[in-house]
């Protein structure tokens, strides 16, 4: 090959691409250059293609300042790896993108389009001009996804028999390292889309769920609150730990009198002035509580601080109190209660109170570790996925993994189209494509060949990744999906002992699965024309 490439790991463990030449060397022009990219994309996807489905490999990867994560996600995989070549950045934002629309697959695009490119490179080898092969390529997707139209079903569920939807984000969580719990963690996925869905505009805004984490407990022990979590307690300990019908003044104002500004020079040479002073002060005080109390509210909610004299006053006058409450969470507590922030203490008026049904602080087991949870909220499409976990690093992936069962309820919502998973929608198309090949004339009919032959990579990894022979598998299942002209064969993939996806309950949506090919082809296209590469000659 004309460049050799290699995987390395950096000191911090983080895989990168070398490519060996690029020193000596600052322009590439023709078939060169086509060639180098390719090399560069196929590295990206080989890294990725061992994570592909349920038995795929979880990678590890270190940041610089030592922080661990592991993963099976290949968006994330990609965003954490250091990549220094142009190409291998686009095969990043190809994972991107999908991540991006759709939420699901990041991994499958990027197989795909490792896929494509190796037989791009091929059909190069052959003469094949890569004006053509795009083009070539470009027909073929086209006809596969409208070929994915045709085998879809589809998908139905209702508000009270939510199984349906609960099984498929169940699909996708069984390829992520969270997978001991995807019952409970797709219902929670679920309940949670439900909740804040528009059912008839068939829209979802998952910014109104919120996913909270904080190490401690179980896995097991993640929960859906309707409403918010805010990882504060209440600023003294006898204050309630529960408040019905709370009207609450959310501030951002400074909840304390004001601090005399160090340049006016205050006499206090008296112990008399010291106390009218101080008495001033805890009047002052005195006077915003009473205003608060005034207006109607039952509990402060504040970005600022106070001291520990102010809380033992708010505590005596009954008035609740929660401080050093971040910015993000008071928008997001005002607009789950309906009330507004209010920045300057004089524009406390009782209508820009927040209200909820209940507040309250939740401790767990025997630490010292309080929550408060505000619920039933005015706003009632605010949801907060709470998830517990050993460590950070367990959390985070299942943020990640939780944020792929969103997606995909959502994108079930908003379409509720499926083709079955295992491979075997890729299957379907590539006899298909290659069916079709048969009737297009000229040099595209071999790019189109070839893009069949790529789409047979998807069950060609999942075979790889669990074990089995990869070639004598795909042949085995596309030759029952022929002599059946059932579209729902693909790999058994945990060894359950039937290849019907469709009785394994494995699918994706139609709209991800599209995407997919959509956008790998888009990508793989781009590489292809790219004719001249310059580098800076002292890289
Ligand atoms: P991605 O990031 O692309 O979603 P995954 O690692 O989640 O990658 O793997 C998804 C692939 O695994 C899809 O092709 C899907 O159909 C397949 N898959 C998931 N679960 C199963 C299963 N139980 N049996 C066979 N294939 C499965």
């Amino acid at each position: 090959s004309l460049l050799s490439m290699a995987l390395a790991f950096d000191e911090y463990g983080r895989p990168f691409i070398i490519l060996k030449e690029q020193e000596q060397m600052n322009r590439l022009r023709g078939l060169d250059a086509q060639k180098a990219n390719i090399s560069a994309g196929k590295a990206v996807a080989r890294i990725l293609r061992t994570s592909l489905g349920p038995k795929g490999m979880d990678k590890m990867l270190q940041s610089p300042d030592g922080e661990v994560t592991i993963t099976n996600d290949g968006a994330t995989i990609l965003e954490q790896m250091d990549v220094d070549n142009q190409i291998a950045k686009l095969m990043v934002e190809l994972s991107r993108s999908q991540d991006y629309e759709i939420g699901d697959g990041t991994t499958g695009v990027v197989v795909m389009a490792g896929a494509l490119l190796e037989q791009a490179e091929r059909l190069l080898e052959c003469g094949i001009h890569p004006i053509r092969i795009a083009e070539g390529y470009e027909m073929a997707s086209r006809m596969a996804v409208d070929h994915l139209e045709k085998i879809s079903k589809t998908f139905e569920f209702s508000l009270t028999n939510i199984e349906s939807l609960v099984q498929t984000c169940m699909t996708t969580l069984s390829s992520k390292i969270v997978n001991r719990c995807k019952r409970s963690l797709a219902e929670i996925a679920v309940k949670a889309v439900l909740a804040v869905a528009d059912l008839d505009r068939k829209d979802v805004n998952l910014d109104l769920i919120k996913v909270e984490g904080k190490v401690g407990g179980k896995l097991e022990d993640t929960e859906l609150v309707y409403g918010i979590t805010v990882d504060k307690d209440m600023s003294h300990p006898q204050m309630p730990k529960r408040i019905e019908n709370a009207k609450i003044a959310i501030l951002t104002c400074p909840f304390e009198p004001p601090k005399p500004k160090t340049k006016h020079k205050v006499d206090i040479d008296t112990v008399e002035k010291f106390q009218t002073l101080r008495k001033q002060e805890q009047q002052y005080f005195d006077d915003m509580v009473q205003r608060c109390k005034d207006v109607g509210a039952t509990l402060v909610i504040c970005q600022w601080g106070f001291d520990d004299e102010a809380n033992h006053l708010l505590m005596n006058r009954g008035l609740p109190a929660v401080r050093w409450v971040g910015g993000v969470e008071l928008e997001l507590i005002a607009i789950a209660t309906g009330g507004r922030i209010v920045p300057r203490f004089q524009e406390l008026t009782p209508e820009k109170l927040g209200k909820a049904g209940i507040v309250r602080e939740k401790s767990f087991g025997t630490t010292k570790d309080r929550m408060l949870y505000i619920e039933q909220c005015a706003n009632s499409r605010a949801v907060t996925i709470f998830i517990r976990g050993g460590n950070k690093m367990m959390i985070e992936e299942t943020k990640r993994s939780l944020h792929d069962a969103l997606c995909v309820a959502r994108n079930l919502i908003r379409n509720n189209s499926i083709v079955y998973g295992g491979g075997s929608a890729e299957i379907s198309c590539s006899i298909a494509v290659e069916a079709a090949a048969d009737r297009i004339p000229g040099v595209e009919q071999y790019a189109i060949r070839a893009f069949a032959d790529a789409l047979d990579s998807i069950p060609m990894a999942l075979a790889e990744n669990s074990g089995l022979q990869p070639i004598e598998t795909l042949t085995a299942v596309k030759s029952q999906q022929v002599k059946e002209g059932n579209p729902h064969y693909g790999i058994d993939c945990n060894d359950i002992g039937t290849n019907d996806m469709l009785q394994q309950d494995v699918f994706e949506t139609l709209i991800g699965k599209q995407q997919q090919i959509l956008l790998a082809t888009q990508v793989v296209k781009m590489i292809l024309k790219i004719d001249d590469v310059i580098s800076p000659a002292d890289y």
